[in-house]
């Protein structure tokens, strides 16, 4: 089996580069409006570190780098998100 090359892409929070796969895509997708790790439209990477998903600037980063303006519950559910995903990634899935 062929190794590809990762997918490298950087946090919008803490600014380092992660593998694709290793990070929460955000989107704003044209039809749906904001969802994760889908859609096509102006998109945002971030890493699963808590110092990151939990920056109190992130809601500010993300409208920036979405150019939209989010919803005050959008952080919760963001939050969520991401708290799912790093559920699956310590069992390992
Ligand atoms: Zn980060």
């Amino acid at each position: 089996m062929i190794r590809q090359t990762p997918v490298m892409r950087i946090c919008i929070s803490c600014r380092k580069t992660y593998d694709r796969k290793n990070l929460i895509k955000i989107t704003k997708d044209h039809k749906q409006g904001i969802v994760f790790q889908k859609g096509m439209g102006r998109s945002a990477y971030i890493c699963m570190s808590e110092k990151c998903y939990s920056d109190s600037k992130i809601k500010k980063k993300l409208q920036k780098a979405l150019k939209t303006s989010l919803k005050p519950e959008f952080i919760d559910i963001f939050k969520k998100e991401i708290t799912s995903y790093n559920d699956y990634s310590n069992k390992g899935i």
